[in-house]
């Protein structure tokens, strides 16, 4: 499997690093190797000094597709959760000002924290979620997909046009706004719908 995420895709967290709203979704790749499940706790490697969180909805895709249209996006993902996009910003912010690739930066190990995930159909609007992440009790990112860019169809049919999308392959949908460091003793938490999904620990 592979991990799709955007970035990006809310205007306050765009305005917040100081990047121009994007046209169109801008895509990066992390390997399954960045997976980090079951709630296990993340170790801050030793290679940045400034690992930030990112909340995202993130999508699992259901059955292999390319070339997908809008209007039929919405058959290729049957569950939801959450994860957070861990984020080298120190090598980040060297690599954008330099215009090289953010692999370093985003594709690591363990970069990819996700939970469990819910079906699609026990929610009632993808378009009106409420995501929240809390470290150490106290909240720092509340997102809401009603602000999203590029809708979940919108950006399964834009990444299928280059990527072949296969069962299993994962999509993170953006960050809202509050993006920031993680420190080793930070609990973090957090809520899709009021539904407790993560809760682990920063070593
Ligand atoms: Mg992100």
């Amino acid at each position: 499997m592979k991990i799709i995420a955007i970035g990006r895709n809310y205007a306050a967290h765009a305005k917040e690093l100081n990047n121009p709203l994007p046209s169109s979704p801008v895509i990066f790749l992390k390997p399954d190797t960045a997976v980090l499940k079951d709630n296990k706790p993340f170790y801050i490697p030793d290679f940045s000094s400034d690992i930030h969180f990112e909340l995202e909805v993130v999508l699992k895709v259901c059955k292999e597709g390319k070339h997908i249209q809008e209007k039929f996006a919405s058959n290729y993902y049957d569950e939801v959760g959450l994860g957070i996009d861990f984020t080298a910003r120190d090598i980040q912010n060297v690599h954008k000002e330099k215009g090289l690739p953010w692999e370093l930066a985003k594709a690591f190990d363990n970069s990819a924290a996700i939970s469990n995930f819910v079906p699609k159909s026990t929610i009632k609007d993808l378009y009106d979620l409420q995501f929240e992440l809390k470290i150490n009790n106290e909240t720092r990112q509340n997102g809401n997909t009603k602000n999203i860019l590029f809708s979940f169809e919108k950006i399964i049919a834009f990444v299928s046009q280059y990527i072949t999308l296969k069962k299993g392959d994962l999509i993170f949908t953006g960050t809202p706004e509050g993006v920031g460091q993680v420190h080793p003793g930070d609990k973090l938490e957090a809520w899709l719908e009021g539904q407790q999904l993560l809760n682990f620990e920063i070593k």
